[in-house]
């Protein structure tokens, strides 16, 4: 069976996040430039209200998924929680297009004189204040921003277009949704600014390559879900194959007699982490050991600063605040490693009394000044650029970061046994 772009894990594809003011057109232009109906479109102010997701294909940028965004003027009842969501989905972002109507600022130059002009102008600039906060929100986050300024039809704009173009440097792109002109334009930059290197991250670096064995160890306990690996494991394993790697998959029980049977040790052992103990004890002291979770700790973190983020353990105290932030929102089971193995390793450690919090899914505090370090799940479900906005907000606060891999190596003593791609 052939392999489709609906088979490209979400958080593989690239994000491209489309913002603007409450029906500016921004649904409309999702809809001409997709060639799809992503969006719900109406007249009425408000009508996009939690931001939409939707995987496509789309050429020349290959799997994306657009989001499209409440708008950032949205003044209803539910506004501040709506514009929250297009904070989050502006995080996910890895490429921004802002939405601008042409006919914004399509009353300049309507013949009342120069006052009255300046004044329009001063109020149509006091308008796109919104657009501009978020354009230097991106910028500071280095994501690409693609301008666009839709209703060229029914508007000049050379007004707005040359206010941008002196405010930012951007050269907006001029479109007509009614019309479709300017889409293929849209696609095209679209895929010039696409970041550098996207998607070309590899999950095991260059720690194995053609050839090599490697041996996966992946207990089916409880926590497992039935009938079918995680994903880490699957991503894991195809990048292997493509590599042309020798693969052994093995549950913990299994990874003596597997090793027996070998004629000389995996180059590599990839454990799940929950049995990193195990497996380092029982290894032959050739095979080089690292987890799922550390592998995707720099497959989508920052593997620098978790490792340094994994030593501050040894300065908390019974009196610190722990973070443990779980990407699924799956009901909690018995003996799971976010609610249960992790606290009880750390509580062993510094006491009972140790305060630990735990958030899942989207769930994440935008004010980290209370705790004294964060631990991350491997982020498997969720995009780099997601991830990295974590680490970012922990960094500016000063709060350490981890994540599941790391703690455990540090918590059972063997971080540094541990090979990192
Ligand atoms: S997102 Fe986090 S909790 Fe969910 S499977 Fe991936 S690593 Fe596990």
């Amino acid at each position: 069976m052939g392999v489709t772009s609906n088979d490209t894990p979400s958080a593989n594809r690239l994000h491209i996040g489309v913002f603007g003011k409450t029906n500016s057109g921004k649904s409309s232009f999702i809809n001409a430039f997709t060639g799809q109906e992503v969006s719900i479109v109406a007249d009425v102010a408000g009508t996009t209200t939690d931001p939409v997701y939707k995987a496509m294909e789309i050429h020349p940028l290959g799997p994306c998924t657009i989001i499209d965004t409440a708008g950032f003027d949205d003044e209803s009842i539910l506004g501040a929680q709506r514009v929250e969501r297009a904070k989050l989905a502006a995080d996910k972002t890895d490429l921004a297009v802002i939405v601008f109507a042409a006919d914004e600022a399509g009353n300049v130059g309507d013949g009342l004189g120069a006052i009255n002009e300046n004044k329009e102008q001063e109020l149509w600039e006091n308008r796109l204040q919104e657009e501009l906060k978020w354009y230097r929100f991106f910028k500071e986050k280095h994501t690409p921003v693609l301008f666009v300024i839709n209703k060229t039809d029914v508007a000049d704009p050379k007004p707005l277009y040359d206010y941008l173009k002196n405010k930012t440097g951007e050269e907006a792109l001029l479109v007509s949704t009614r019309t479709k002109e300017g889409m293929t334009q849209v696609k095209e930059a679209l895929a010039r600014k696409v970041p550098e290197n996207f998607g070309e991250r590899l999950i095991t670096g260059d720690l194995v390559g053609e050839n090599d064995l490697v041996m996966l160890v992946m207990p089916q306990d409880i926590q497992a879900p039935k009938g079918r690996l995680i994903l880490p494991q699957v991503q894991t394993t195809r990048e292997l194959l493509d590599k042309k790697c020798l693969i052994m998959s093995v549950t913990t029980d299994k990874l003596e007699p597997a090793l027996a049977t070998l004629a000389k040790p995996p180059k590599l052992i990839i454990t799940d982490s929950q049995v990193f103990g195990y497996v380092y004890e029982h290894k032959p002291k050739e095979s080089m050991l690292t987890s799922f979770s550390v592998l995707f700790a720099a497959y989508k973190g920052d593997l620098p600063y978790y490792v340094e983020g994994a030593k501050k353990i040894d300065t908390l105290t019974e009196q610190s605040h722990v973070l443990i932030a779980e990407c699924c929102t799956h009901a909690p089971l018995s003996e799971d490693i976010g609610r249960e193995k992790i606290p009880r390793m750390l509580r062993k450690r510094f006491g009972e009394n140790l305060t630990i919090d735990n958030v899942s899914g989207t769930d994440f505090p935008e004010d980290l000044s209370g705790y004294d370090l964060v631990i991350q799940c491997g982020a498997c479900m969720f995009n780099r650029k997601y991830v990295m906005s974590r680490i970012d907000r922990a960094k500016r606060q000063s709060v350490p970061m981890t994540n599941y891999g790391v703690v455990i190596a540090h918590l059972t003593g063997i971080l540094d046994q541990v090979v990192m791609p």
